[in-house]
């Protein structure tokens, strides 16, 4: 970039962007000068299934949160939480009242929400606090005091959200959300908490014959288009064009030490990675 003075002797900044429609494919593919910054490559941004764990109350939940709270003094976290059942229960409701995508996001993020508030709550002792997405910027403070960090994961699109290529629910949820966190935050690894050992080839809760696959690269995934899946598809198409983070793990929160393993970065339920 450079300072440039016009014949007017207008002081103006000259940057290989300037009067560009920023479409043109050349230029956009050379926009990446140098590489990602990272912001807090130590944080491990972990997300609680709403469906998963949270739905099934104090039993599934409290070991998870007791898990965190142990690991808490070796390294900084990030909470974040799904909807769960709550928002099927939204989504089915405002589709039979003719609700656009954008709305079904909105009433989706709210019950996230609710989520990531008893979470804190549940957390209070142990320095869970919980923070909105204008929060992030002050992370490094919570975390310098030992505080635990709640937020919602719902990708903020709200009334925004994208309409997806088949029927209305919202393509954007607490998965990609949580993912787009932890890309942002430069952080190589995001932990999803679930209720099954990983991906399979099929739902395990639906076909006895489903094999469990221990890691596969993000495009492989992408390739086999697999008809269900325990994460949103735009979290998969987020990986394979992240430029910090690696890698998202799912992992059994019904199951002592998955939790406590995956924070500490060892291998344990299944890895989703980019080469
Ligand atoms: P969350 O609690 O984070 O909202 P979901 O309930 O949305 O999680 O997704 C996890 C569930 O996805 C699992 O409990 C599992 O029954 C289901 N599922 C569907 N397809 C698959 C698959 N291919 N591999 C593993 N689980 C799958
Ligand atoms: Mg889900």
């Amino acid at each position: 970039m450079t300072l440039k003075r016009d014949a007017s002797g207008r002081l103006d900044i000259e940057t290989h962007l300037t009067a560009e429609s920023l479409m043109d494919k050349r230029l956009l593919a050379a926009s990446a000068v140098g590489a990602v910054r990272p912001i807090l490559p130590e944080l491990r941004v972990i997300k609680i299934g709403g469906q998963s764990i949270m739905d099934r109350g104090a039993k599934a939940l409290l070991p998870v949160l007791d898990e965190i709270v142990a690991c808490r003094p070796e390294m900084p976290i990030l909470i974040t939480t799904g909807g769960g059942t709550r928002s099927r229960h939204v989504y089915a409701i405002a589709l039979d009242l003719g609700m656009p995508t954008g709305v079904l996001a909105r009433l989706g993020s709210s019950i996230s929400e609710q989520n990531a508030l008893m979470v804190a709550l549940l957390l209070a002792q142990h320095g869970g606090i919980r923070i909105g997405h204008d929060d992030i910027p002050r992370l490094p403070a919570h975390l310098a005091v030992g505080c635990i960090p709640v937020t919602h994961g719902m990708a903020p699109y709200g009334l925004f959200e994208e309409p997806p290529a088949a029927g209305r629910i919202p393509p954007h949820r607490t998965d990609v959300g949580t993912f787009l966190l932890a890309e942002v935050l430069g952080t190589p690894r995001c932990i999803l908490i679930k209720d099954e050992d990983g991906l399979y080839t099929a739902d395990p809760k639906k076909d006895d014959n489903a094999v469990w696959i221990p890691e596969i690269e993000v495009n492989d995934l992408l390739t086999r288009d697999l008809n269900d899946l325990p994460v949103e598809r735009t979290l998969l198409r987020a990986l394979s064009h992240a430029q910090s983070a690696r890698e998202v793990l799912i992992v059994n929160g019904l199951k002592a030490g998955d939790v406590t393993a995956a924070l500490r970065g060892e291998r344990v339920g299944t890895r989703i990675y980019r080469d």
